[in-house]
Formats: structure tokens, C-alpha cells, sequence
């Protein structure tokens, strides 16, 4: 009946906002309009991604936070399955880690007992006599000698065979660091490294800037070129972008056709022309087309510019930039603009 429905949907509205409640106020999470959305989508499961993955973080002993929460979000949901290999990875690094130094503190310990052992045998041995006592003991030891190098055998075995697995993961880390289509860093990649830079300088008291670059109308690309050439586009502007590539300064495909670049020890302006010199360089190729023969036409791509510890955050600063390349693009685009903390 009409009533009673109406009744079991407040009441299971009801339910559904304390769950939410819950969840902020468990987390120690501040209330706004992004956590309500996420916690929204968590709690329902309109978000089944960001659900599975809340629970597993959750389930990990790991706290949810505003700033992985963005993370999460941003990423979609082949980053969160990334994003749970890298967890295992991780985890899997740290059991493998505890036990290579178990294994080596067992092997000393191993190799230390052996050695008080042989002394022990070559003793008895030297005790003179037909004493049946002295010679069941000698027999033990020897015995217990055997026994014992054959355990040193193993765990150099297990010692080999965990420096093997420790490589494997480190391979296999790079490996899923990498964006296949164009070889930068990827995304992941990316976050890393800014929340490390970010640290680092913050600490050292230098400076650090972040540009966002985003190829200008690339969808027609696609479109008048296809998929494929389209691929080849971005791999050459990727491959120009990573010129600039140094110890200080880091370029990864942050998706689609966007760019992201870490510069270190760089005031705003002078990343700022950087990117802009970037910018000119592959504005001034003329791309054709390898299969058809037919020109790309100009290529150009826009930025924007932020000194991130002119931000209160390290997530601020990438929203600035992120504003900047929009204000670049709305500029009529194939312009670096810098991001200015008072907008
Ligand atoms: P704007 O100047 O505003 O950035 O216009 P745009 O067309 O570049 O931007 P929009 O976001 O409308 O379209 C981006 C396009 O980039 C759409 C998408 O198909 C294409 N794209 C994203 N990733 C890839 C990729 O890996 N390969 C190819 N070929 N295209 C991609
Ligand atoms: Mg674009
Ligand atoms: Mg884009």
C-alpha cells in the first residue's frame, strides 16, 4: 500500500543517512559536499569501485582519508584494480623482506651452532676409551651435525630463491608503473613521486612547480585520423615532452592526452617558460600522417602552471593547475598559463 511504502522508504532513507553519518564521523572525516558524495557512494554501493576498494583499504587497517579519497575517485576503476596490485605488491615486498631477514638472522644462527657443535664432536672424539656412553653421544652429535648443515643447505636455498622474488617484484613494480602506449611514467607513477618531491622540498625549503599539459582539440584528431594515428600523435608529443625529462624535472601521462610535469628548484616563471619552450617545440613540427600521407596539421597543446607551496596542500596545488590549463584553454588554447594562489 501507498502508506506503508512510503513508511519503508523513510525509514530505509533513514538507515541509509546514519550509515553515512557513520562512515564520516568514523573516519574522522571533515563534512562536505565531496565526502558526503563519497561516503554516499560507498555506503550504497552506487560507486561498487571505490566500495570494494574503501573495504579492502579498511580491511587493511589503513585510515580513508580526503586526500586518498580524491585519489581513488580521480582514477576510476582500472586504476583502483592497479591500485590493489600495487597494495599486494607492496605487502607481498614486506613479508618477503621480514623473511630474507628472518632467513639470514637463522642461517648466523645456524652457522654458529654448527661450529660449537663440530668443536663439541671433535672432543668427544678425542676422548680416549671404549666408553659405549661417549660413543652413543659421538654418534648423536654427528648426527645432529648432518642434520643441521643440511638446514644451512636450505636456507641459502630459501636465501637465493627470496632475493629472486625480491627482483621479480621490483620488475614487476617498474612494469606497472609504466604507461605502455607512450613509455612515460604513468598516473601512479606520477602520485608517487609528487607526494615524495612534495616532502623533499618542502623539508629543504625549495621550490616546486606542477604543470598540467592537455593536447588541444585532440578528439578531432581521432576523428578525422582514426584511433591509431591518433596513438601516434600522442606518442610523439609524449616523446617531445620527455626532452625535458632531468633529475628535477618529471614528465608522465597523467591520461588521455594529458601531460603532467614535476619541476623542482624552479621559481613559477622559469617553469613556466619551460613548459612554454615544450609547447613551441611541438607547435612548430608538422606532423603528416605516415599511412595516409595526409597532415595532422598543427598540434598544439595548452598548460597550466602552479608553484605548489604557494598552496596549503599538495592536492590544491594540482586543482590550481588544473585551473590554469582550463583558463588556457577558454584563452583560445597553444598558451601556458601560470596559476596565481589568489584565483
Ligand atoms: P581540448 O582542446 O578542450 O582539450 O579538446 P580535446 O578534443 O583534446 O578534449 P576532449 O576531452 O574533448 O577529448 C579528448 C580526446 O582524447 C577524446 C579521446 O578519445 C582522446 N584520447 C584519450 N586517450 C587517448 C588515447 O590513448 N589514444 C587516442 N587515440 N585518443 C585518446
Ligand atoms: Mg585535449
Ligand atoms: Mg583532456
Amino acid at each position: 500500500m501507498p502508506r506503508d511504502t512510503h513508511a519503508f522508504d523513510g525509514r530505509e532513507r533513514l538507515e541509509m543517512l546514519a550509515e553515512i553519518s557513520q562512515f564520516i564521523v568514523e573516519n574522522d572525516l571533515p563534512v562536505t559536499p565531496f565526502t558526503l558524495e563519497a561516503a554516499h557512494d560507498i555506503i550504497t554501493g552506487a560507486n561498487p569501485a571505490l566500495a570494494e576498494f574503501t573495504a579492502t583499504r579498511l580491511a587493511e587497517g589503513d585510515p580513508i582519508t580526503v586526500a586518498w579519497l580524491e585519489n581513488v575517485r580521480c582514477s576510476g576503476v582500472q586504476d583502483s584494480a592497479t591500485a590493489r596490485l600495487h597494495s599486494l605488491i607492496a605487502r607481498l615486498e614486506a613479508t618477503i623482506d621480514a623473511f630474507a631477514i628472518t632467513a639470514c638472522a637463522a642461517k648466523t644462527a645456524t652457522s654458529d651452532y654448527n661450529t660449537a657443535l663440530e668443536a663439541h664432536v671433535d672432543d668427544l672424539a678425542a676422548i680416549d676409551g671404549s666408553d659405549d656412553v661417549v660413543a652413543q653421544i659421538t654418534t648423536l652429535a654427528r648426527d645432529m651435525l648432518d642434520r643441521t648443515r643440511e638446514v644451512a643447505r636450505e636456507l641459502s636455498r630459501s636465501e637465493r630463491e627470496t632475493h629472486a622474488l625480491q627482483r621479480q617484484l621490483a620488475d614487476a613494480r617498474a612494469e606497472a608503473e609504466v604507461d605502455h602506449l607512450t613509455g612515460l611514467p604513468n598516473r601512479r607513477a606520477f602520485e608517487a613521486r609528487y607526494d615524495l618531491e612534495y616532502t623533499a622540498t618542502r623539508e629543504a625549503g625549495e621550490s616546486l612547480c606542477v604543470a598540467f599539459c592537455d593536447i588541444d582539440e585532440f578528439k578531432r584528431i581521432n576523428d578525422k585520423h582514426g584511433h591509431e594515428a591518433g596513438d601516434r600523435v600522442l606518442r610523439t608529443v609524449a616523446q617531445s615532452l620527455a626532452t625535458i625529462s632531468d633529475d628535477t624535472c618529471h614528465v608522465a601521462r597523467h591520461g588521455g592526452e594529458e601531460f603532467v610535469v614535476l619541476l623542482r628548484n624552479k621559481l613559477l616563471a622559469e617553469a613556466c617558460a619551460v613548459i612554454d619552450e615544450a609547447r613551441e617545440a611541438i607547435a612548430s613540427r608538422r606532423l603528416v600522417n605516415r599511412t595516409t600521407d595526409v597532415p595532422f596539421g598543427q598540434i598544439t597543446l595548452s598548460a597550466g602552471v602552479a608553484d605548489v607551496h604557494a598552496y596549503d596542500d599538495a592536492r590544491a596545488a594540482l586543482r590550481a593547475a588544473d585551473g590554469a590549463l582550463l583558463r588556457a584553454k577558454e584563452a583560445g588554447r597553444n598558451v601556458v598559463l601560470k596559476a596565481e594562489p589568489s584565483d
